[in-house]
């Protein structure tokens, strides 16, 4: 009998995509067939990125991993997740400090539709690594090269000085 196919949604803010993020994905895509990262639209604290202009640097750093599909959503994760016939909700996890909310999420999404969501552990080196730690390190002149893709780190340096040169 064929396997039934999976997908899974993988829904974050991803301003920047980090390492951590993309070691995730590559993981990930693994035990799927089709992983759909999805980048949530609702406004978040300080956006460095549009939502179009994350969707576009995630699809370009993931056209070459089959499977793998970029989008962008508005609302509810659960609702979207359904539109999308989604089996399995993906989340990564950095540390501990991550499990209790994560827990929470996913119990809270459990609870309201039904859908289950699958944990994959990121590597040891970028278990301290967040989008929200490197836009602060970066626009205070830190250097986060090795922690996010080279692409992605020269358009948050073009977009930093943008915006310290407008303010
Ligand atoms: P953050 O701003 O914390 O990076 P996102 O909303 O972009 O958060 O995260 C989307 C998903 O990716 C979440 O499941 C989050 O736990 C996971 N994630 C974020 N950073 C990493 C990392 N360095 N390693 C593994 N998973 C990560």
């Amino acid at each position: 009998m064929r396997k039934k196919m999976i997908r899974a949604i993988f829904p974050g803010s991803f301003d920047p995509i980090t390492n951590g993020h993309l070691d995730v994905i590559g993981r990930s895509i693994k035990l799927f067939d089709e992983l759909i990262v999805a980048v949530g639209r609702s406004p978040i604290k300080n956006p460095l990125f549009t939502p179009q202009e994350r969707v576009e640097m995630i699809a370009e750093l993931t056209a070459d991993i089959p499977g793998v599909l970029v989008e962008s959503f508005d609302g509810l994760t659960v609702e979207y997740a359904a539109k999308k016939k989604a089996d399995v909700i993906l989340r990564g996890l950095r540390s501990l400090t991550d499990v209790a909310y994560e827990f929470q999420l996913a119990m809270t999404n459990r609870a309201v539709a039904g859908i289950e969501t699958v944990f994959v552990m990121t590597s040891e080196q970028y278990g301290f690594t967040t989008s929200t730690m490197i836009r602060e390190v970066a626009s205070l002149g830190g250097d986060v090269s090795n922690l996010i893709p080279k692409a992605i780190y020269k358009k948050l340096q073009q977009r930093l000085k943008s915006v310290s040169d407008n303010p």
